[in-house]
């Protein structure tokens, strides 16, 4: 009889606006387990949660862990995770409230994999989490109120078995926390150069800016995005940071993969999700103060409001070719604002269908081939060389060309979710 057990270890809610990030603290726990023998499973997962939850944390991420130990050993990493979560989690900030799990066995429930789509598309409350703890024998801790043990066990339950991309990240040692970051920016290039579009999100090429690099207080460095993990450690060695790097750790997540996106009818869009809505443009796209764009859509059961706002720069000139009777796709999160009707903040649309623009145009003379003139308000057409005349019936139309064409427009790098979808990985291809 095996003596060895696995065990799912399952943390959020760490990090507050000002510093600290779960990936950290589950980076830490991963090398502490790693010294004392304990052998880790897999790649520790990043799954990122609900990003439209009001009480969400920052980057609304939770982590999971899955060991083989011995079972003596078991209280002895349980302890090491409580004792790294104490000395690391944000406990001063009133939002943030640690959670942990604990899940022994290697078969992942069905009502625990349920439960995780669940809280990434979805809201979930910490009973919830609680009772289905209980029913599946799973162990949770609250610090403070706890609101993490819901990410922590969503975490343990997401086993990325669909779609999934890998995140190579980089840690700063703690001196240098909170200042500048220092990071060659030539070397960026050329990763992204000979690893892309096996890494991604590396550069945005409208702005040149380096998206590696987060632009809070927390202890990343920078995190590499890729297809796969062999990829990612290549893209790392050809990064040169400029500074001293304490800890990296590569998680495997469910980022770039738009599993926080459901399809649904119009009438079925609610605040605080995310949706895939197929409908006709209704109402013409006009810019509103800000610089944001909005339009509306239809189908069958209803109508929404789409934005594009300022931040997706060029993306909202794209939306801005849309006209009445175009069918698309709207890809997005939705928010409800006081006095506002519903919104979905665009990620991507895809433009399915496009209706034909029809213009008023004079009529050719038929003697001489020339482009008639108006001969007055209401009073039709006449040719200036022959002096011919029709009535204003002899109007025309014409079908004009259309400036955007059929196919998927998402928002630059810039202006991106972590779970929403790149075009780059839409195609099958690509690596
Ligand atoms: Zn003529």
């Amino acid at each position: 009889m095996s003596k060895f057990r696995l065990l799912h270890i399952g943390l959020d809610d760490t990090d507050s606006k000002d510093g600290m990030c779960t990936t950290y603290v589950g980076a830490v726990v991963v090398d502490r387990l790693r010294e004392m023998g304990v052998k880790i499973f897999d790649y520790p997962r990043l799954i990122r949660l609900n990003p439209n939850w009001v009480l969400k944390t920052r980057g609304n991420c939770a982590i999971s862990i899955e060991v083989e130990t011995r079972a003596e050993l078991i209280p002895k990493i349980k302890q090491i995770v409580f004792e790294t979560v104490e000395q690391l989690a944000e406990l001063d900030h009133e939002t943030t409230n640690p959670g942990v799990a604990f899940l022994e066995g290697g078969d992942i429930p069905e009502e625990l994999k349920t439960y995780s789509k669940k809280v990434i598309q979805d809201i979930v409350t910490i009973d919830e989490a609680e009772n289905l703890a209980k029913r599946i024998g799973a162990e949770v801790f609250k610090f403070k109120i706890g609101r993490g043990i819901v990410g922590a066990l969503a975490a343990i339950g997401e086993e990325l078995k669909q779609d999934k991309t890998y995140e190579l990240v980089a840690y700063r040692v703690p001196n240098n926390r909170g200042t500048k970051r220092k990071i060659d920016r030539e070397s960026v290039f050329k990763m992204n150069e000979l690893t892309y579009p096996s890494t991604f999100d590396n550069i945005d090429l409208a702005t040149g800016e380096i998206r590696i690099t987060p632009h809070t207080p927390c202890p990343i460095l920078y995190g590499i995005r890729a297809e796969n993990p062999q990829t990612a450690v290549k893209a790392h060695n050809i990064v040169k940071a400029l500074e001293p790097i304490e800890r990296w750790v590569i998680y495997k997540t469910n980022q770039a993969t738009d599993e926080h996106i459901r399809d649904a009818r119009i009438s079925k869009v609610q605040a605080e999700r995310s949706f895939m809505v197929r409908g006709e443009v209704c109402k013409k796209p006009r810019i509103i103060r800000g610089g944001h764009v909005i339009f509306r859509i239809r189908d069958e059961s209803g109508g929404i409001d789409c934005a594009a706002y300022e931040p997706t720069r060029k993306f909202r000139e794209t939306v801005m070719k849309l006209t009445v009777g175009d069918v698309i796709k709207a890809y997005g999160g939705v928010k409800q604002k006081p006095s506002l009707p519903l919104t979905i903040n665009l990620e991507k649309i895809e433009v399915i269908k496009l209706s034909p623009v029809l213009e008023k145009v004079n009529p050719v003379c038929s003697l001489c081939g020339k482009r008639m003139k108006s001969a007055g308000k209401r009073k039709g057409f006449m040719c200036k060389h022959c002096k011919l005349k029709l009535p204003k019936e002899a109007v025309r139309f014409e079908e004009m060309p259309r400036l955007i064409t059929l196919g998927v427009y998402e928002v630059p790098p810039r202006a991106r979710r972590h779970l929403a979808k790149p075009l780059i990985r839409l195609s099958p291809q690509v690596w």
